[in-house]
């Protein structure tokens, strides 16, 4: 029997905003020492009372418009209920009938085929905190309770490991392209619960499905998923396909799932509407300017820096990759204009090659400059390199570090002509091959001329010295 796989996706991105969701704490609390980011209102204390942060929903409906949501004119949060140490309060503030977006599509080149899955819905929550387990006990920090989270639920359209992984990079890219959410997976800012089953090909149904909780990275999201696509083909392969919904943990380490309970249903989290905060409502002409402000989105900018700017799909793919690289890339285009795929060149040969480049001080300018002193003659590509270099070291503008370092090329033909007049001396043997027709010889007296002007001599000049004197 022919099988297929039915993946659904729900990941948590954490919004970037200043602070948490229902109050005034810190949201950057990475690093910070435990429960130091709290108050009365995210420790749950009796008697407070949430208050929405204005940005968190903002941005979160932004990023929703990004994957193709439908802004809804009402939502409302509702408190979903579950007892656990993490959770001060007891439950947890979201979103459950009437989530703040529904009905997305989010397109991702997968292998060169561009392939679009749907996303059921994008709804606003807060996280819980964090617990860490020793010997002699369990310890909380609630310094991450309170966090705004996005939750974004795809609908059961994937059909591999590999699918799943390529959509969970892509909203990752959307989410950052928007400035909704870092999404940085080494912070736990973006995590993945994984939902798998499969199904004889040609069936419409859908089987019981195992859940995988807090995936925190794309290559856990991927294992995981391959793990139990295997484990449940072996179950149908001895007719004994799963008859109910589990809820499994990804263990790192040792590469498997384990099982941590039988699935909850909604019934479970006894949802009911929150008393303490007023729907969120927002009009058409809102809905339409969220949508109206949305910047081109990576794909998009891939597809664009291929078939405009002539970019490989190799180069495209790295600078869409993020806001630092392609901002960084199209403004230096700006400065450099018509030539970006000599921008392109050596950012990502020179600039990205180097660990760290964001700190370093390198610009828009100093890159684009240049590749202007090179584009203009003024200097080698080896000098434009070294100039490039030092600018992402120490600063200082290129036409400065060109002087400095005496890497201006000579075009002067006196000088020019002083040195392919020494080199011919020296290598006269040569000059009578090339005159018996080995042309070959003359890159390399081209060479020895250039070494001999450690490399300032303007090559275009030394070859045609070379040619005249020759002939
Ligand atoms: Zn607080």
């Amino acid at each position: 029997m022919e099988l297929e796989t039915i993946i659904g996706l729900e990941i948590h991105a954490q919004l970037s905003t200043k602070t948490k969701l229902f109050c005034s704490c810190d949201n950057d609390a990475f690093g910070a020492p435990p429960n130091t980011r709290v108050c009365p209102v995210c420790m749950g204390f009796p008697g407070m009372l949430p208050v929405l942060n204005d940005e968190a929903l903002q941005k979160g409906v932004r990023g929703a418009a990004a994957l193709g949501c439908e802004i809804q004119a009402f939502s409302k949060f509702d408190r979903k209920n579950y007892f656990y140490p993490d959770l001060p309060t007891g439950y947890q503030i979201s979103q459950f009938d009437q989530p703040v977006s529904l009905d997305g599509e989010v397109s991702v080149d997968f292998e060169g085929e561009i392939k679009k899955f749907r996303i059921n819905r994008v709804h606003i929550e807060n996280d819980a905190g964090k617990l860490s387990h020793n010997q002699s006990g369990t310890y909380c920090d609630y310094n991450r309770a309170g966090t705004p989270l996005v939750e974004i639920v795809t609908e059961p359209d994937l059909r591999s490991p590999e699918e799943a992984r390529m959509l969970a990079q892509e909203i990752q890219k959307i989410l950052r392209s928007v400035g909704t959410s870092d999404a940085d997976m080494e912070k736990g800012m973006m995590r993945f619960d994984a939902s798998i089953s499969l199904r004889p090909k040609g069936e419409d149904k859908l089987y019981p499905r195992t859940e995988i909780k807090n995936l925190n990275s794309f290559s856990a999201l991927f294992k995981a998923l391959k793990f139990e696509q295997k484990k449940q083909i072996k179950l149908w392969g001895e007719n004994n396909a799963p008859t109910g919904e589990t809820t499994v943990g990804w263990m790192d380490e040792k590469e498997e799932t384990k099982l941590l309970r039988d699935k909850e249903s909604a019934m479970d989290y006894r949802y009911f509407p929150e008393p303490d905060l007023p729907p969120v409502t927002f009009d058409s002409d809102q809905i339409k300017a969220i949508e109206a402000d949305l910047p081109e989105l990576p794909l998009t900018k891939k597809q664009r820096y291929v078939e405009k700017l002539g970019l490989t799909e190799a180069e495209a793919l790295k600078l869409a990759e993020s806001p630092e690289l392609y901002d960084f890339f199209e403004s230096a285009c700006e400065h450099f204009s018509g030539k970006p795929k000599k921008v392109a060149n050596s950012f990502l040969s020179i600039v990205l090659a180097e660990t760290d480049w964001e700190k370093s001080q390198i610009t828009p300018e100093g890159l684009s400059q240049t590749l202007e002193l090179q584009e203009a003659g003024k200097i080698s590509s080896t000098a434009a390199k070294e100039i490039i270099l030092k600018i992402m070291k120490e600063g200082g503008s290129a036409e400065d570090i060109m002087d400095n370092l005496g890497l201006e090329q000579k075009s002067d033909t006196g000088e020019i002509e002083a040195w392919v007049d020494q080199v011919m001396a020296e290598n006269q043997n040569v000059v009578e091959d090339i005159k018996n027709g080995k042309d070959k010889g003359i890159q390399f007296l081209m060479g020895q001329v250039m070494k001999l002007s450690r490399g300032s001599a303007n090559p275009g000049v030394v070859m045609g010295v070379l040619k005249t004197k020759i002939n």
